[in-house]
């Protein structure tokens, strides 16, 4: 079996950090899959090939640092397609079809999306099948936006990847034993996250939830530069962790 591949191609929070891409996540195995897809992530995937041929993109939620970049992968995908272009499966949440054609209705056309990908939609806690790998979206609490954390398996190896989320239980069922947890840390106190509707985590709070998880590693993601990891192991751009 092929060995489970993890490499940050961004991971910068909703704003860039210097010289930093947006959320994106490759994970290698017997496919390729990415986790969300931010400004800043095609044109780090350019930098590794001429145009990524990904199997399948998977959208946790659509705060713009989280999907922004499928705008110009369709632009480029439609002008230097030649012959049969890879149309790689785009999987969104319930109800992200309509909301992909409302976008596409604004920026473009409303198919713009469904003529570059092939959409799909996952439900909250329903396994599906991408790249190789079963992927469960699990909802989490992240402000008023529909969210989701993403459980990435082979069969033998497990990754799961936070997305953005408030403290909540469900981070430690997303996360149950696996290799490795991808977890947002944003904020530098639960208490700064300023409303009565929480939608991100402190180091503290993520490492609560990967105590409760039991996974065997955390990586702490969507962190601002200007906040230390207090000896956390930190994604950045660029990291490859073969798990
Ligand atoms: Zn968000």
């Amino acid at each position: 079996m092929a060995a489970v591949k993890l490499t940050v191609i961004g991971c910068s929070p909703a704003w860039p950090n210097p010289g930093g891409a947006h959320s994106g996540y490759l994970v290698e195995g017997r496919g390729s899959l990415l986790l969300d897809c931010g400004p800043g992530v095609l044109r780090r995937l350019r930098e590794r090939v001429s145009w990524p041929a990904l199997d399948a993109i998977a959208i946790t939620h659509f705060h713009l640092d989280h999907w922004g970049d499928l705008v110009p992968w369709v632009w480029g995908s439609l002008y230097l397609s030649s012959g049969d272009p890879v149309r790689p499966e785009l999987w969104v949440p319930t109800g992200g079809r309509a909301t992909l054609e409302d976008f596409g209705g604004r920026f473009g056309f409303a198919d713009m999306f469904d003529r570059v990908f092939v959409l799909r939609e996952y439900e909250a806690g329903t396994p599906f099948e991408a790249a190789g790998f079963t992927v469960t979206g699990l909802r989490l609490p992240h402000y008023t936006m529909e969210a989701y954390g993403f459980r990435v398996s082979d069969g033998e190896t497990t990754l799961a990847y936070s997305g953005d989320s408030a403290p909540s239980e469900e981070l430690g069922r997303l996360a149950a034993d696996a290799d490795l947890f991808l977890c947002e840390a944003t904020l530098a106190t639960g208490e700064s996250d300023g409303s009565d509707l929480r939608g991100h985590l402190a180091l503290d709070e993520a490492q609560a939830a990967f105590a409760s998880s039991r996974a065997r590693r955390l990586v702490v993601t969507h962190r601002p530069v200007e906040l230390d990891a207090r000896g956390y192991e930190l994604a950045w751009d660029g990291m490859v962790v073969e798990l």
